[in-house]
């Protein structure tokens, strides 16, 4: 039996994860077979008192026992879940991770566990829409409010914090621009604010590493101290199950458990053992090829004279190649710009801009074989959208203007297919814009 998993890179242990695990007893199987029981069976009252006493109780010295967990029922926790949870807190780098049903549940678990009325949120101006909408549309209701700044410029944050504020949250790179986010001068920033502020009166970092994965960034390496993710995009890497994750310190994981327990969005386990099958073990190869494909894609594309800019911070173009090559590495340390990137077609206006892109997608919609309008991210299959319209939509229109998303802007999020196939269908809509 291997058991030295420490010793080895995390490549390998996102295929063998921890070969023996506490969570559960398959040491016949070669891969993790698929547990699906919503309840479990207790041989006695008493094993099931002590589960109930045990769940969320890690924190607590007495109760942490070096035995398997006592499974009780699925949305408290199950084996496929809590093997996935062990292999994305090493994936991120993070002392624990509790999923979710999907991305916007993990969204919601994290600012759960850390908010409470009268609280207020600090975030990015451009926001996954969904996670927008929770903030405008539904953390109003219970008092919890949000500003949002441009943190571009860090010094914006400082002139938005109030003694209520207890959250910073942004996406980098931002979806859809691929503008980054300095993550090292904002935990700067607040580690300094923090020595002044009593313990319950903390402010928490919490980072969407969705667009970037733990392959390409690890936020909490740099000192943030919740990375959440959904699950559905690079991680899932097929395109076939959807899930979240929050990834955070020790002490959070109790909160997390229960948050998930009472608001019920528990991944289900059929979701769960295809990450842990097929999505994890693959990342890192996944990501390696279409970092490669997207580096090129984005010269073919920068390369033509249709096209007004290409944003992707693997170019030398990119306005922020410095900080990208500071944030954005590899499990070796090598220079990782993600698999997505934006552009914006020649037009005289915005409004020619947003029809010529209109037109394009609407071409390679109709036309292409390697590319597939459609949202989400991070599949094996290249990806084409439209922000504007589509993806962020539920960020008004001045807004979107205002902090930079183009109404022409087009994302790409490139797949393992061929690059001269990918190129081929983009050239191919060019032809007949
Ligand atoms: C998709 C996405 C989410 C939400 O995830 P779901 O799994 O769709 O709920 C959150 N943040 C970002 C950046 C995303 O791309």
């Amino acid at each position: 039996m291997k058991t030295k998993q420490k010793k080895y890179s995390i490549e390998s242990t996102l295929i063998h994860g921890k070969n023996v695990t506490k969570k559960w007893d398959f040491s016949h199987h070669v891969v993790p077979p698929i547990s699906s029981s919503c309840t479990f069976r207790l041989e006695s009252t008493k094993r099931g008192a002590l589960g109930f006493a045990e769940f969320a109780h890690h924190n607590d010295e007495n109760a942490i026992s070096a035995r398997a967990p006592i499974y009780i029922y699925d949305r408290l926790g199950e084996p496929n879940k809590e093997v996935l949870e062990e292999n994305l807190a090493a994936a991120e780098h993070g002392d624990v991770a509790v999923t979710f049903s999907t991305g916007m549940a993990a969204v919601s678990a994290a600012f759960g566990a850390v908010t409470g009325t009268g609280d207020e949120i600090i975030a990015h101006n451009i926001l996954y829409g969904c996670t927008y909408s929770l903030l405008t549309n539904w953390y109003p209701r219970y008092k919890i409010s949000t500003k949002f700044v441009n943190m571009k410029d860090s010094k914006n944050i400082l002139r938005a914090i109030t003694s209520q504020t207890r959250v910073v949250y942004f996406e980098t790179p931002v979806n859809p621009t691929l503008e980054l986010i300095d993550i090292g001068a904002i935990v700067k920033l607040v580690k300094n604010l923090n020595k002044k502020r009593a313990k319950e009166r903390k402010i928490y970092i919490i980072v969407d590493n969705t667009f970037a994965s733990p392959y390409c960034q690890r936020p909490i390496e740099q000192g943030v101290n919740f990375v959440i993710a959904s699950l559905t995009k690079n991680i899932c890497g097929f395109g076939t199950d959807m899930g979240g994750v929050v990834i955070g310190p020790k002490w959070s994981f109790d909160i997390l458990l229960l948050y998930r327990k009472d608001f019920g969005g528990a991944l289900a386990a059929k979701s769960a053992w295809p990450l842990l099958v097929y999505g994890l073990p693959s990342l890192a190869t996944r990501m390696r090829q279409e970092i490669v494909t997207a580096h090129a894609v984005a010269s073919f594309l920068e390369n033509d004279s249709r096209v007004e800019f290409v944003s992707y911070p693997g170019l030398r173009s990119f306005p922020q190649l410095d900080l990208a090559k500071k944030q954005m590495k590899d499990y070796d340390g090598k220079f990782a710009p993600g698999s997505i990137l934006y552009f914006v077609l020649k037009g005289k206006t915005p409004q020619i801009q947003h029809n010529r892109g209109e037109k394009f997608i609407n071409y390679v919609a109709k036309n292409a074989y390697s590319i597939t309008l459609a949202v989400s991210l991070g599949h094996i299959r290249t990806l084409i959208e439209h922000p504007s319209s589509m993806t962020h939509s539920a960020i008004p229109l001045d807004e979107q203007m205002k902090s930079g998303l183009n109404p022409g802007g087009i994302r790409l999020s490139v797949g393992l297919e061929k690059p001269a196939d990918i190129m081929r269908d983009l050239g191919d809509a060019l032809d007949n814009l």
